[in-house]
């Protein structure tokens, strides 16, 4: 179907736990496990899930930031890479493709060069891929700033001048330097200020409808993806649990650990308040997942079955998957 632009097939990622004097490989931290889905051009995709469940690790690994473990990319008609079939893109294709594919990082502070003024951090890529010429691409970084609510003049400041929001603006303006088709958000507003968290996020949603970009959108934070996705994927553990359409996850949420997630979410009344579903225990280390279904050890409805054998992601209603025994 030529209006999917991304497939994910069977994406893992595993790090090495190296120890002792010769860094011997003593295990793996499994933080993808064997993920697969698609987009379709124009969709905000949401992946979500608590802290170290594998959502950022994801969306570098599908910007080939980070090596698969394994499974297959493909992004707007070009492998990426297919980790079975040993197959990588050239470098040189791959060069060209990074402008389509591009990143916000969470932490405004870390992802910009204290030592380079703002003008050349937006103007830099413009002017390594040949978009422009110098002073053409400073022109362009003015144009970007604007359109992300900046001041022009800022072009000669340095990052430390600015607060987190308006560094994170500086970070969207440098992300769409390069005319990009896919954007990977990685947690953009979760290091904001609160008073700035929805003027950033009005302004992404309003930048992605403008320029009809292809979103992944990375969040801890359920009331942001139910307000900005079309789609959910929730993750435990670094595999999905649950895929469906915002509007079907939010009405009939249906693997437990979905429930648990959104009862977790303020509510109007005080008796809606006590609806809240408890977690039991912390989450295992995906350096040694449980057996059978990753959420066992934490489950309300667990059965016997389901410390055996692994839950596949199936479909319950069209559009809606859940990994579970029960659903
Ligand atoms: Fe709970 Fe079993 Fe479903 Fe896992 S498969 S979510 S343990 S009921």
């Amino acid at each position: 179907m030529d209006d999917i632009i991304l497939e994910v097939n069977g994406l893992s990622k595993n790090f090495p736990i190296r120890k002792g004097i010769f860094s011997r490989t003593v295990g793996y931290v499994r933080a993808v496990s064997d993920v697969s889905f698609s987009m379709r051009r124009g969709e905000i995709f949401g992946l979500v899930g608590e802290s170290g469940c594998g959502k950022s690790t994801t969306g570098r690994t599908i910007l080939n930031l980070l090596t698969p473990s394994a499974g297959s990319v493909v992004f707007n008609g070009h492998e990426l890479f297919n980790v079975e079939r040993k197959r990588r893109i050239d470098p040189t294709e791959m060069r060209g493709l990074r402008k389509e594919m591009q990143i916000i990082f969470q932490d405004p502070y870390a992802s910009l060069d204290p030592r380079m003024n703002v003008g050349a951090i937006i103007s830099e890529g413009m002017v390594k891929h040949g978009m422009y010429r110098r002073a053409e691409a400073l022109e362009r970084a003015k144009e970007l700033l604007e359109l992300c609510e900046m001041p022009a003049a800022s072009i000669h400041k340095y990052p430390h001048e600015f607060s987190g929001g308006q560094r994170q603006r500086i970070g969207i303006a440098r992300a769409l330097a390069l005319e990009p088709s896919f954007i990977v958000g990685d947690e953009p507003i979760a290091a904001l200020d609160v008073s700035v968290q929805a003027q950033v996020l009005m302004l992404l949603q309003d930048l992605i409808a403008k320029l009809s970009l292809t979103t992944l959108f990375i969040s801890h934070d359920l009331g942001v993806v139910r307000y900005f996705c079309d789609r959910i994927g929730v993750m435990y553990l670094g595999s999905f649990v649950e895929m469906a359409d915002s509007e079907a996850l939010f009405a009939r949420p249906a693997h437990p650990y979905t429930q648990a997630l959104l009862s977790s979410m303020p509510k109007n009344t005080p008796d809606e308040q006590k609806q809240k579903i408890i977690l039991e225990g912390d989450v295992p280390s995906p350096a040694n997942p449980p057996s059978g279904c990753r959420f066992h050890t934490r489950c309300r409805c667990r059965q016997e079955i389901c410390s055996q054998q692994t839950p596949l992601l199936r479909e319950i209603e069209p559009g809606h998957c859940v990994a579970c025994h029960l659903a």
